[in-house]
């Protein structure tokens, strides 16, 4: 589903430059919980930043179902986004609009009929468990229910993959174990593919069945995540 080769990623600055990502090679399959787990600075976020291209990789290629999208023409990577979805630790929320307005946006964008899109976010809202917050505005919300708000907006457009920007770091014990039961029923349940960063070791050992460990830019062990944690 998604097979990143020879990835490289270096900032160039007035300080110098820093090699972010050194050579990933990563294999993604579809239906895979893929945890990327690491210490802060190691490259997590510019990793899953570069699998959409909000990052512009220096070197190497990241095969989306067969197309390499560091080649894609502006077009093609619009389209391409559609079929990938994100979510973010502090959820990033439009805080003037309310949750039924923050899910209809991509539909909006992409010109939806108006009653279609009423259609969707109200099943959009029945599969995050959020349907009695229609009206609310984000700030009326609690994390975990703005978090549940973000991933309704991040499915509206039916995308086949979910990334997740250490999506419960900013969330209690309690609340991340709910995100993460919905991430997990999210995957079976509509079978999308999702890819997880993050630096809490119980969010991959809870729900990731694939798991690789990034240290300063490079892959230092992948594999099953029983594998990976349970070695002597
Ligand atoms: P993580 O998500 O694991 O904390 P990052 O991908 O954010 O790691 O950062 C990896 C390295 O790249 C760090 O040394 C960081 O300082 C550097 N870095 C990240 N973003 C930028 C940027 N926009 N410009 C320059 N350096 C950056
Ligand atoms: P959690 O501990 O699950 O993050 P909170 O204790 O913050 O949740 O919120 C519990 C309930 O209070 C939620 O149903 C939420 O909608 C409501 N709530 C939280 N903050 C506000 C607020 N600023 N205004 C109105 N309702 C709120």
């Amino acid at each position: 589903m998604i097979d990143i080769k020879g990835l490289y990623k270096t900032y160039t600055g007035k300080e110098g430059n820093t090699e972010a990502l050194k050579n990933i090679n990563l294999r993604i399959e579809k239906g895979d919980i893929f945890g990327i787990i690491g210490l802060s600075g190691a490259g997590k976020s510019t990793l899953i930043r570069c699998i959409n291209r909000l990052e512009e990789p220096t070197k190497g290629s990241v095969f989306i179902e067969d197309k390499d999208i560091v080649k894609l023409n502006d077009g093609e990577l619009r389209d391409m986004r559609r079929n990938i979805g994100m979510i973010f630790q502090h959820f990033n929320l439009l805080s003037r609009k309310n949750c039924r307005e923050n899910i209809a946006f991509p539909l909006k964008i992409m010109k939806y009929d108006k009653r279609e899109m009423e259609k969707r976010v109200d099943e959009l809202l029945d599969i995050v468990d959020l349907k009695d917050k229609k009206l609310s505005y984000p700030s009326q919300l609690s994390g975990g229910q703005k978090q549940r708000v973000a991933i309704a907006r991040a499915l509206a457009t039916n995308p086949k993959i979910l990334l997740c920007d250490e999506a419960t770091s900013a969330l209690d014990p309690n609340t991340t174990s709910s995100i993460l039961k919905l991430l997990k029923s999210i995957n079976e349940t509509l079978g999308i593919t999702i890819v997880m960063i993050t630096h809490q070791m119980e969010v991959i050992k809870e729900v990731c069945n694939k798991v690789a460990v990034i240290s300063d830019g490079s892959i230092v062990e992948q594999g099953n995540t029983y594998d990976v944690f349970s070695k002597p």
